[in-house]
């Protein structure tokens, strides 16, 4: 899929030492492959390939210690842009109730998302009605009381045989009479756009005038719903979009082009068929889900705003050369401390939890203490050159750092596990990651 296709492209990034132009554009030549394959709209894939590229060549960034991690937070803010940027909110009326028109194609999950929406609504303290104004398809009317009942939100419906517009307008009247304040209206579906269907929306629209007029559209129909998007807003112009079906075998390209196409931002998300399997569309969260990279962003973002990049080097080079020392040591531990508390640094990195776990080393604060006071209480000499610390050392290192022998020798023999460990640390944030391994 699209992360895993991503996920590939960037741990060859990170797999460099230094990045050159070739290996951005290499780099780029990938993403903008994934991206079609995901089903992204062409155009929007040029474009945002363009804008990644001009951004990630440069010498601020080819010059920096994480030239590869720098790219893949452009990449994520470019992807975080290209969906909206921020979270599109819902209208409010400023009086009466707040009328929100569902359209969109047959089985797309419109009457299944007003449902969801009128718990949204509900959970909020809001007091939403539903009103079942598809008429044509079979039972459509009792799926919507049904859910009503489900989550005892009422529903207004004057069965089969009364005009849609004619039920959208007395829902309303329903609605001001009855001091609910959202009022949702699930509108019958096409299996195609046709003038017909157009016709009867815009009737809705003028009768109701509703503040949101979302366009409920299936992600796994990829490019289609972009085009059925494209092609209600405008007929009908649209206030916004939901995805739903994302629980599915979805390739991302209706998520990542919607937005772009139409200016049409997302608003909610479907994850599922339960009833409470509806969210508000985050750009950013998507961004990341789609790089499948959670955390780790986060982490980036610490990292590169806290590590002292010209320490980090020289230790990089140390460690390398097997000239680490327990006083590189300590300025490591120094420099990992600054990013945050440790168990939840080492949750961030993928991989390391599950060594820690595998190990069963103990990587809380309090223990960060006790070895530091037991690399105080060695000498210049033995810092610099563990491998002189016999029994006798042992002995009064333990005495000084108010531990025990035992403590003493677990730290010098953990040393090397633990040297080990800051330098896969340190080659998550650095331009020698492993190949292929990790993110
Ligand atoms: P409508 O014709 O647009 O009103 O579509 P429905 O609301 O009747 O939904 C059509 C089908 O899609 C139903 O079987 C729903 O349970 C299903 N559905 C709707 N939203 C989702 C979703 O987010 N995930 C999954 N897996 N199924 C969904
Ligand atoms: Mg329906």
């Amino acid at each position: 899929g699209l992360t895993g296709r991503l996920q590939n492209v960037f741990s060859k990034l990170r797999g460099k030492g230094k990045v050159s132009e070739d290996d951005v554009n290499e780099a780029m030549r990938e993403v903008r492959l994934a991206l079609l394959e995901a089903d992204v709209n062409f155009k929007v894939v040029k474009e945002f390939v363009a804008k990644v590229k001009e951004k990630s060549i440069g010498k601020e960034v080819m010059d920096s210690f994480t030239p590869g991690m720098i790219i893949i937070d452009i990449v994520n803010k470019e992807l975080t842009e290209l969906m909206g940027g921020s979270q599109a909110k819902l209208a409010k009326a400023n009086k009466g109730p707040t009328v929100i028109m569902m359209v969109g194609l047959q089985g797309a999950g419109k009457t299944t998302t007003s449902a969801k929406l009128a718990k949204l609504l509900q959970k909020q303290n809001s007091r939403p009605l539903l009103v079942a104004a598809d008429i044509y398809r079979p039972a459509a009317i009792k799926q919507l009381e049904v859910l009503g009942e489900q989550i005892k939100v009422p529903v207004f419906s004057l069965g089969d045989k009364v005009s849609p517009v004619e039920i959208a307008k007395q829902g309303l009247q329903h609605a001001k009479d009855n001091g609910n304040d959202y009022l949702i209206v699930d509108t019958a579906g096409r299996l195609h756009i046709d003038e017909e269907l157009m016709e009867e929306l815009r009737q809705i629209h003028t009768e109701v005038n509703p503040d949101e007029v979302l366009l409920v559209v299936d992600a796994m129909t990829g490019q289609d719903a972009v085009n059925v998007a494209d092609n209600f807003n405008t007929q009908l112009t649209l206030t916004g979009v939901v995805l739903t079906k994302l629980d599915g075998d979805t390739r991302g390209g209706a998520a990542l082009s919607v937005k772009a196409v139409t200016g049409c931002p997302i608003k909610f998300a479907a994850l599922g068929e339960k009833i409470d399997a509806l969210e508000p569309f985050h750009p950013e969260r998507m961004a990341s889900r789609i790089l499948g990279m959670g955390d780790m962003l986060s982490l980036i973002e610490k990292a590169q705003s806290n590590i002292d990049v010209e320490k980090a080097k020289e230790m990089e080079r140390k460690m390398r050369n097997a000239e680490f020392t327990f006083d590189d040591f300590l300025e490591q531990m120094d420099q990992v401390k600054k990013l945050g508390p440790l168990d939840q640094i080492m949750d961030m990195i993928p991989g390391m939890g599950k060594m820690k776990q595998a190990k069963d080393i103990k990587v809380d604060d309090k223990q960060m203490g006790r070895i530091e006071a037991i690399v105080f209480s060695m000498t210049k000499q033995e810092k610099q050159h563990p491998e002189m610390i016999d029994h006798k050392r042992r002995k009064r290192i333990a005495t000084g750092s108010g531990t025990n022998i035992a403590e003493v020798n677990r730290l010098i023999k953990q040393f090397d596990e633990m040297r080990r460990m800051m330098k896969q640390f340190s080659d998550m944030m650095g331009p020698k990651g492993p190949k292929g391994k990790a993110m």
